[in-house]
């Protein structure tokens, strides 16, 4: 049998993301509209600390060299920091990196880069106050804006901010100028995501999904350039622009190639492997958590999945598998 994870399309996968809970404090309108439900169906408790490490030395051993931990917002969780220690400190992973809504980082900023985190994702929809809390249930924009200035002045270099693209909300040109803005001076990476349908938001999905070609053509026409993709590049396009500190980023999902360069599998937060953020390919890999000595049957059972992962998502068709929002599934 492979000791590396590869898949039978060739693909391999240095990259994890890790769901450590469901729980989130924001009700984005594409997410969470209602806020975080406790899922009745599922009483399964979310992957404690020692379940984590185990997991996380497994896929180290078996080539894994970066772990997103992710959730819900991951960092809702007492033990978050924790997890990050013990992750960087006890696992064999080279790169420790979070994604989060941004929820208090004007005051966590400090123990995040004392954490020993190497990259942090923000989520923030909108450079406008009034729409970012209408998206989001929020008002807290001017707290995370903070914490991206308190993170850089602590001299923390990756940080990259994530928007959903959302027709007629975030999708002008006076929108697009004002990333543009923030990006000039700014040394961090800006990516729009375009919005993916979910089994749980399909009229929101109608209403405001658009092609991020439209985003495209705006970089196009203010002459950022297309950079290709390097080893182990990930799904997102990037556009560089010499005036720029900045980058910026399109994950297109509906994209013909999009699954090509998947270079990743997930863990949910109770978990579950997950081959592909979308489908129904995955399996409880918990009950082999339990003890150190498990290793080697962990290892075994991962890497006999590998021959599941399917070529695509198959999104185009309509299909969400059982996706019911991504903050079930670790966006
Ligand atoms: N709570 C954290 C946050 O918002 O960054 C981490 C989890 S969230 C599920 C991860 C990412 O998925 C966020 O950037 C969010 O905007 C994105 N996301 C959630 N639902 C989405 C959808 N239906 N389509 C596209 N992106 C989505
Ligand atoms: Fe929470 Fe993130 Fe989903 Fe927004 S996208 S509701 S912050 S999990």
């Amino acid at each position: 049998m492979q000791h590396h994870l590869q898949d039978s399309f060739g693909r391999t996968f240095p990259y994890i993301r890790m769901s450590i809970t469901d729980v989130c404090n924001f009700k984005c309108g594409y997410c969470l509209p209602n806020g975080y439900q406790v899922d009745k169906s599922d009483n399964r408790k979310f992957l404690h600390l020692d379940e984590i490490k185990r997991l996380a030395k497994c896929f180290s051993e078996l080539g894994v060299s970066k772990i997103r931990i992710t959730g819900g917002e991951p960092t809702v969780r007492k033990d978050f920091f924790d997890i990050i220690k013990v992750l960087k400190v006890e696992t064999g992973i080279k790169k420790v990196v979070i994604t989060t809504n941004g929820y208090h980082l004007d005051k966590k900023a400090k123990l995040l880069v004392d954490s020993g985190l190497n990259g942090i994702n923000i989520s923030i929809d909108s450079l406008d106050r009034e729409t970012f809390k209408n998206v989001t249930g929020h008002d807290r924009l001017p707290e995370i804006l903070q914490g991206i200035k308190n993170l850089q002045d602590l001299g923390f270099e990756n940080i990259k901010i994530n928007a959903v693209l959302l027709n007629g909300i975030n999708s002008s040109e006076k929108d697009f100028d004002k990333w543009s803005n923030f990006i000039r001076d700014n040394k961090i990476d800006f990516r729009f995501i375009e919005l993916m349908q979910t089994g749980d938001n399909l009229d929101y999905f109608k209403k405001y999904h658009v092609p991020s070609k439209i985003f495209k053509n705006y970089l196009t026409e203010n002459k950022w350039i297309y950079q290709t993709l390097g080893k182990d590049a990930g799904p997102s396009l990037n556009y560089i622009n010499p005036e720029y500190k900045g980058r910026f980023g399109i994950i297109a999902p509906y994209s013909k190639d999009f699954c090509k360069t998947c270079n990743r599998l997930r863990i949910t937060s109770r978990g579950d492997l997950r081959l592909c953020l979308f489908g129904n390919t995955g399996v409880s890999v918990r009950h082999l958590l339990q003890k150190d000595d498990q290793l080697s049957e962990l290892k075994d059972l991962i890497l006999g999945q590998m021959r599941f992962k399917k070529e695509s998502h198959y999104l185009e068709l309509g299909d969400t598998g059982s996706t019911k929002n991504l903050s079930k599934t670790g966006g």
